[in-house]
């Protein structure tokens, strides 16, 4: 017999298909069938048991979602007082693709984009692995064990159209050697960015992904820790706060969970200590989040009382 989160989910996402509502990112729209009336939503569990309704095995790019894995591993690697001399950990309430620097060149945030390239940059080659290569796994073994097999790859086609239109990325990038905040070539920093955005998944795999969060790091299918857990822990709060870009006051009034959106189309929150929830579906909001995706995860903190401030 269904389950009555199975059945939940199946009529969350009939009534969502009809919201034809936003955009569709320009670097998607260079990729293979980029459907505008996908939409899938996957739940896993800190168990490791997944519930997913609609098209949860088309693959889409991770885009923005990659800079919450991107800090974890920058975390793990030079511990937080490194990190934030390098990057703050403060809300800029600006768009993604903001240049918001503090006067000594700090991004505000490893969520926009100048805090994700900031923070690319000081990931180092170790173990065998160049940079991509590490980066590449962590995001692999967080989205691991999912019911979509298959190995989490970067799309030449999107990574080149990134690159291809990334001006003002790689104005940041620049900027960012300017300030000493990048301290080598930034050239191959960005390019990194760029294939880091442009990582393929499915969204069962993206909410294995939140899942890891939701777990403290270890993922719940493979049982294998990715983050530690004090890394997790400020990865949530950074998030909490800076997820959502200039959309994030509102959000944790209607939501009030971290989260993190991709112009791909996915949306990543984590109910810590309970569930990873991914959203996918491409048109995007003015803040370049998924209409559908902030639509299913609004409706579903309402209709599940998942809000802080809704706590008995
Ligand atoms: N690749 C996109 C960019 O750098 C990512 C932005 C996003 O997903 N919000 O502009």
């Amino acid at each position: 017999m269904e389950s009555p989160l199975q059945e939940y989910l199946d009529e969350l996402i009939d009534r969502l298909r009809p919201l034809d509502d936003g955009e569709v990112n320009q670097a998607t729209l260079s990729a293979a069938e980029p459907h505008r009336d996908h939409v899938g939503i996957t739940l896993t569990t800190v168990n490791g048991n997944q519930y997913s309704a609609g098209d949860c095995q088309v693959p889409f790019a991770i885009q923005s979602i990659s800079k919450a894995f991107t800090y974890g591993l920058a975390l793990d690697d030079l511990g937080a007082e490194r990190v934030v001399e390098k990057v703050d950990v403060e809300p800029s309430g600006d768009p993604f693709n903001e240049i918001s620097l503090q006067p000594d060149g700090r991004p505000d945030n490893p969520m926009i984009n100048a805090g994700a390239i900031a923070t690319v940059g000081l990931i180092k080659g170790r173990g065998g692995r160049d940079r991509m290569g590490r980066l590449l796994n962590t995001y692999n073994e967080a989205a691991a064990g999912s019911a979509s097999t298959g190995e989490l790859k970067v799309s030449d086609q999107i990574y080149k159209a990134e690159d291809r239109t990334g001006h003002r990325n790689r104005a940041l990038a620049w900027l960012l050697r300017s300030f000493d905040i990048i301290e080598s070539d930034p050239e191959p920093v960005v390019q990194d960015y760029f294939r880091a955005c442009s990582v393929m998944l499915t969204v069962e795999q993206l909410s294995m992904m939140a899942a890891t969060l939701a777990n403290r790091g270890v993922n719940p299918a493979t049982g294998h820790r990715v983050f530690s857990p004090s890394t997790t822990s400020r990865l949530l709060a950074v998030m909490s706060t800076c997820g959502m870009y200039d959309d994030a006051g509102n959000w944790a009034i209607e939501v009030g969970l971290p989260a993190k959106s991709g112009v791909g189309g996915g949306l990543l929150v984590v109910i810590p200590g309970q569930v990873g929830i991914a959203v996918y579906s491409p048109p995007l909001d003015e803040h370049g989040t998924s209409v559908r995706g902030s639509a299913a995860v609004k409706q579903l903190t309402a209709d599940l009382g998942l809000h802080y401030g809704d706590a008995p």
